[in-house]
C-alpha cells in the first residue's frame, strides 16, 4: 500500500489521532506504547497490537514507548523480558530509551492509591475473594456494599500502611475503589486496586507484598508517560470507564483508550496463557516451535518480518472482530520468499539413478539460474556426475497416462544438465526399487534437446558424490479444526482475581489434547542436499525446487548434520479461498 492508499483507508484509530492532532488535543502530539505482560513470549496477535502502535508513532511524527506491564509477580520471568525486546527489534521497531516497566511506578502508585483513600475513593476491604464474588452481583443483579465500605478514611490509610507492611496474610484484604455497585457495568462496582500477594517480583524483589491490579496500573502508567493514544485491544472497552475514572479522581493527565479488534486466525490459538499450556504440557518443543503462532517460532519456521508486516497491513484495524484464514499469511509469506529464496536442489526421499554411459571418474558443473524472480541474485556451478539421486515420487514403474515424469523406457530433463532415458529398474528381495539405470544424450547439455524434440517432464536432482545429507521437517497446523478458539478472552485483571482466589482462571481450563493434529510435524532423514547448502545460513531462505520454502533451523541445523525447516510449501490456496469467498 502506498502512503496516499492509506490515507484513503484511514483505520478508526488514525482516524481519531489525526482528529485530536487537528483540534490541538494534546497539543498535536503524538505518544503511544506496547504494554506487554512478561508472561511468555509474544505472538501475531501483539505484533497486531505493536505494530500499530509503533508505526503510528512513526507516521505521525510521535513517540511510542515499550513499558512491560509487570504487576503479577507470580507468572512473569527476565527471560520473558529479553525474547519480547528481541522480537519487536526482529520486525523493525525501535523504542530508543524510551524502556519503562510499571514497576518501576510502584511507589508512585502507591501514592496515588493513599490520594484516593484520603479523597474518601477507596477503602481497605476485609471480604474474602468468595464474599467479594457474592456481593458483585451479576450481569442481570446489582451488587450489594461491602460492610468495610464506609469505615473511616483514618482506618483505612492505617490498614493500607499495614497491609504494605506484611502484617496480613495473601487474600485476606484488599484495596478497592469507591465506585458504585449498582453500576451496569460491572467493572465499576468497587474494584479491587491492591491485593495482597506475599511473591517475589523479577525486579522488585521482596520489596512489596501488596501489588497493584493491571486496571489501576495501566491507566496510571499510560499517564505518567504521558501517553496521548492507548490503543489496546477489544476486551478492554468495558474497563475504559474505569480507566478514565482513576485518572479523572486523581485529576491526572488523560489519555484516550482506544479498543481495537483483536487478530484472530483459523487453526491458530492466540493467547499467551493457552500457548503456555502447549509448552508446559510438552506438545510443542518450546515457545519457539516452528508450529507456534509466536514471533520466535515464526521466525525458526522461516518468516521474514516484511511478510509478517505486509500480513498485517492486509489485516487492517477495525472495531468488528473478523477471524482472518491462515491461507492469507502463508500467501503473505510465499510472495515474499519468492522474491528473495534461492532456488536450490534437495531431494527429500532420494532414488538413486546410475547413467550408464556417463564416464566413471567424471564430474563436470552445470550452470544454475539462483532466482528467476530476481536476475541479480546471479547463477552458481551445480557439480554432476555419473549417480544422481532423484525423487522416488518421480519415477513410476507403471506410470498412468497424466504422469509425465521418468518411467521405463521415459525421457526427462534433470533440470540445468542434461536429458536421460530410463533403460533398467533394479529391486531387491523384496521387490523395492533401489536403483534405475538410465542413460544420457551427451548432446542434451544444459537440458536442451538438440534436435528440439519435445521432453516434458524436468526433475530436480543431486550429484550423489557431492550432496550433502540433511534432516527435513515438515510442518502441519497444530489443530485440527479450523476454529480452536472461541472462548472469551480474559483481561489480566480476570486471570489475577482468580490467582488470589486460587481458582482456576478462566483461561487456564484450555483441554488441547482432543483438538490437536498429531501429524503436525514430519521428520524426514536421509535427504539430499546441493552441497552448496553445506553453508547455508540461518535466518536464509530457500525454495527447494517443486518441494516448497525452506530455511536452516536456527537451534539444530550444523554444517555436520544439516537440519531444514519446510516454512510453507509452493501451492497457494489463498486465491481459492477468496473466489469461493466473493461467490459465496
Ligand atoms: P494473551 O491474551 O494472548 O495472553 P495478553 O493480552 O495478556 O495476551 P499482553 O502482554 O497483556 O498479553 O498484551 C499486550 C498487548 O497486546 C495488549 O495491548 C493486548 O491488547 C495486545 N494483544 C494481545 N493479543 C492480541 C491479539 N490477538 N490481537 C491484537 N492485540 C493483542
Ligand atoms: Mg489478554
Amino acid at each position: 500500500m502506498t502512503n496516499s492508499e492509506e490515507k484513503k483507508g484511514l483505520d478508526f484509530v488514525r482516524a481519531k489521532v489525526e482528529e485530536d492532532i487537528a483540534s490541538g488535543r494534546y497539543d498535536g502530539r503524538v505518544q503511544t506504547r506496547f504494554p506487554p505482560e512478561p508472561n511468555g513470549n509474544l505472538h501475531i496477535g501483539h505484533a497486531k497490537a505493536f505494530n500499530l502502535n509503533f508505526s503510528i508513532a512513526e507516521e505521525y511524527g510521535g513517540l511510542c514507548n515499550l513499558r512491560f506491564d509487570d504487576t503479577n509477580p507470580v507468572t512473569e520471568e527476565t527471560e520473558y523480558v529479553e525474547q519480547i525486546q528481541a522480537d519487536i527489534r526482529w520486525l523493525g521497531f525501535d523504542w530508543d530509551d524510551r524502556l519503562y516497566y510499571a514497576s518501576d511506578y510502584f511507589e508512585q502508585l502507591h501514592d496515588f492509591a493513599v490520594q484516593l483513600i484520603k479523597l474518601g475513593k477507596a477503602y481497605v476491604c476485609d471480604l474474602t475473594q468468595d464474599e467479594m464474588r457474592e456481593y458483585r452481583g451479576t450481569l442481570t443483579e446489582p451488587g450489594r456494599e461491602s460492610p468495610y465500605r464506609d469505615r473511616a478514611v483514618e482506618e483505612s490509610l492505617d490498614l493500607f500502611a499495614r497491609m504494605r507492611a506484611g502484617e496480613f496474610p495473601d487474600g485476606t484484604r484488599t484495596l478497592r475503589a469507591k465506585i458504585d455497585m449498582t453500576s451496569p457495568n460491572i467493572n465499576m462496582r468497587d474494584p479491587v486496586m491492591y491485593r495482597i500477594l506475599h511473591a517475589t517480583h523479577h525486579r522488585t524483589g521482596d520489596t512489596w507484598c501488596i501489588y497493584p491490579m493491571y486496571d489501576f496500573t495501566h491507566c496510571l502508567s499510560d499517564s505518567i508517560e504521558r501517553v496521548t493514544h492507548s490503543n489496546c485491544s477489544i476486551e478492554f472497552e468495558d474497563h475504559r470507564a474505569l480507566y478514565d475514572w482513576f485518572l479523572d479522581e486523581l485529576g491526572v493527565f488523560h489519555s484516550q483508550q482506544l479498543e481495537f479488534a483483536r487478530l484472530n486466525i483459523t487453526r491458530t490459538v492466540l493467547s499467551k496463557r493457552k500457548l503456555l499450556t502447549l509448552v508446559d504440557g510438552g506438545h510443542v518443543s518450546g515457545w519457539d516451535d516452528p508450529r507456534m503462532p509466536t514471533l520466535s517460532g515464526m521466525r525458526r519456521r522461516g518468516y521474514t518480518p516484511e511478510a509478517i508486516r505486509d500480513f498485517l497491513g492486509r489485516v487492517g484495524v477495525a472495531k468488528t472482530p473478523t477471524t482472518i484464514e491462515v491461507e492469507l499469511l502463508e500467501h503473505c509469506l510465499r510472495e515474499d520468499l519468492n522474491r528473495r529464496a534461492v532456488r536450490v536442489m534437495a531431494v527429500l526421499d532420494p532414488l538413486k539413478v546410475v547413467i550408464e554411459n556417463y564416464p566413471e571418474d567424471q564430474t563436470e558443473e552445470f550452470e544454475a539460474v539462483n532466482n528467476p524472480e530476481d536476475e541479480s541474485a546471479g547463477t552458481r556451478m551445480l557439480p554432476f556426475s555419473r549417480t544422481v539421486y532423484i525423487e522416488r515420487a518421480d519415477f513410476m514403474e507403471d506410470p498412468p497416462k497424466k504422469f509425465f515424469r521418468l518411467a521405463p523406457g521415459r525421457e526427462v530433463r534433470l533440470k540445468h544438465a542434461c536429458l536421460i532415458t530410463c533403460t533398467g529398474v533394479v529391486k531387491n528381495d523384496a521387490g523395492e526399487i533401489t536403483e534405475l539405470r538410465c542413460t544420457y544424450d551427451p548432446e542434451s547439455r544444459g537440458g536442451d534437446a538438440p534436435d528440439g524434440r519435445r521432453v516434458k517432464g524436468t526433475l530436480h536432482w543431486v550429484s550423489a558424490a557431492h550432496a550433502v545429507p540433511a534432516e527435513v521437517r515438515l510442518f502441519d497446523y497444530l489443530f485440527r479444526e479450523e476454529t480452536v478458539d472461541d472462548e472469551p478472552v480474559t483481561t489480566p485483571d480476570d486471570d489475577a482475581a482468580a490467582d488470589v482466589a486460587d481458582a482456576v482462571p478462566p483461561s487456564r481450563t484450555f483441554d488441547f489434547a482432543s483438538l490437536l493434529n498429531p501429524a503436525s510435524l514430519t521428520v524426514l532423514t536421509g535427504c539430499m542436499v546441493e552441497p552448496g547448502l553445506r553453508d547455508a545460513a540461518t535466518g536464509v531462505p530457500y525454495q527447494f525446487l517443486r518441494n516448497g520454502y525452506f530455511t536452516p533451523d536456527s537451534i539444530d541445523s550444523r554444517p555436520d548434520g544439516l537440519v531444514f525447516n519446510r516454512s510453507v510449501g509452493l501451492r497457494d490456496t489463498w486465491g481459492k479461498i477468496q473466489k469461493a469467498q466473493k461467490k459465496g
